[in-house]
């Protein structure tokens, strides 16, 4: 089934909050089959509104919104969509009841004469009861089509659509088709390699991942590659999906770290967990990112000791035993100093691994011979050393998030017995 969102919300236009509720939806949606095939954004005007509430449905008959429906003034979805349907809005005493009892619950009473809005109903609406706030979802079915409102903020939002929307989607569907089909994604994540090096590698398997869709994803850690099965019956669907990221895999080679929302720093972990190997971090440009990507994976205390954060060449030497003679022969930016940081990490909390990171983030600092980007990375496990140069482009923020990785994927590879 098609359909289309609208995120109605003079905020969402400004620019001052981010449009996470399309997003969520459009990814739920997919879930049960429900194809979105258009999303707008309008402000809280009721014409903009209607206009757009009005040309969705005639295009798909199936419209689904957030935003608008708050007891203030600015919130005039639902009486906009209560008039294109010609349905009333009657005060449903039930949920003013249930309303009232809510606030007297909390300890606020009486309870503003604001919300009472929230009590009135389009007629003939079918209520999706709001857990997480105040105002309920509303479910409209009848001319000019099918119609869902769900409140802007987006934990409303989702509560509703998990509890309400998606299984009411799911009974809708399945009658119509011999089988509930899905649009279901799968991640494989790479780092370490640009986007077109591994198109290079990888291009020439996509007509056989049919019928999986692929679609290359960079970011600033690295490119995912998410595989796409559409309309398919769920089983169908994993199985199509299993066999493309089989497929796969094998060319990603050493390139490929995780599958989903897993993290580089977790990998690393349990790999270091395996074998009963404690890390510690030496971090001068990132000042302290590499420690925070590490901390962020739960049950990380079982492998990391602490770190470092030595930025100036006095707080090398002294915190990290740095020879000084190194800093003035090669500059702090140096593969000898990463080295020397490395190793000090290491010795000073006992551990068997260590990372280090040093390099010019810029914007200002560079030279002609160390230009902003230029990143020496140096690592230790089990006596082993590895160091890499790194010559990145991007702001100041992209070129230490690329450092934190890259020294990540270091370790990685070493762990992995890899160059
Ligand atoms: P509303 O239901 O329109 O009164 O929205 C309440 C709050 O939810 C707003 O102040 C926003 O912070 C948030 N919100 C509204 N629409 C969205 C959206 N599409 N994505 C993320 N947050 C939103
Ligand atoms: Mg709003």
């Amino acid at each position: 089934m098609d359909l289309e969102i609208i995120t109605i919300g003079t905020e969402l236009l400004l620019g001052f909050t981010i449009d996470t509720n399309a997003a969520h939806l459009a990814r739920a949606l997919a879930s049960v089959g429900a194809r979105v095939v258009r999303r707008t954004t309008v402000a809280d005007r009721a014409e903009d509104i209607e206009e757009a509430v009005r040309s969705a449905l005639s295009r798909t008959g199936f419209v689904i919104t957030t935003g608008g429906l708050g007891p203030t003034r600015d919130d005039v979805t639902k009486r906009v969509v209560a008039e294109i349907f010609r349905r009333p809005l009657r005060l449903d005493r039930a949920y003013l009841a249930e309303l009232e009892e809510r606030f007297a619950k909390l300890g606020r009473k009486p309870m503003p004469e604001a919300n009472r809005s929230q009590a009135e109903i389009p007629e003939g609406a079918v209520v999706l009861p709001n857990r997480w706030g105040t105002a309920p979802g509303l479910w409209l079915e009848g001319e000019p089509g099918t119609a869902v409102l769900l409140p802007g903020v987006p934990r409303e939002m989702q509560g509703l659509l998990e509890h309400e929307l998606l299984p009411r989607l799911k009974e809708k569907l399945s009658p119509f088709q011999t089988g509930l089909t899905v649009i279901r994604s799968r991640t494989l994540r790479t780092t370490g390699i640009p986007e077109a090096a591994l198109a290079d590698r990888i291009g020439d398997l996509e007509p056989e991942l049919a019928p999986v869709t692929l679609a290359y994803l960079p970011g600033i850690e690295g490119v995912d590659l998410r595989l796409t099965a559409w309309n398919l019956p769920p089983e169908e669907a994993e199985s199509v999906l299993q066999r493309a990221a089989d497929l796969l895999r094998p060319r990603l080679g050493i390139h490929f770290y995780g599958e989903e929302g897993e993290d580089l720093a977790g990998v690393v972990l349990s790999l270091l967990k395996g074998r009963s190997c404690k890390l510690a971090v030496a971090e001068s440009c990132t000042g302290g990112l590499l420690g925070e990507r590490i901390t962020a994976i739960p049950g990380s205390s079982a492998v990391f000791l602490g770190g470092v954060v030595a930025y100036s060449d006095e707080a090398k030497i002294r915190d990290l035993d740095v020879p000084r003679q190194l800093l003035v022969a090669h500059g702090a930016v140096s593969e000898p100093v990463a080295l020397a940081m490395a190793r000090g990490a290491a010795r000073r909390f006992g551990a068997g691994a260590s990372l280090a990171i040093t390099g010019i983030a810029g914007p200002g600092g560079g030279t002609p011979e160390k230009p902003v980007g230029t990143v020496w990375l140096a690592a230790c496990l089990d006596g082993a050393e590895r160091t890499a140069k790194l010559s990145l482009t991007g702001e100041r923020d992209d070129i230490r998030r690329r450092s934190a990785q890259a020294a990540l994927n270091l370790l990685r590879k070493m762990l992995l017995g890899q160059s």
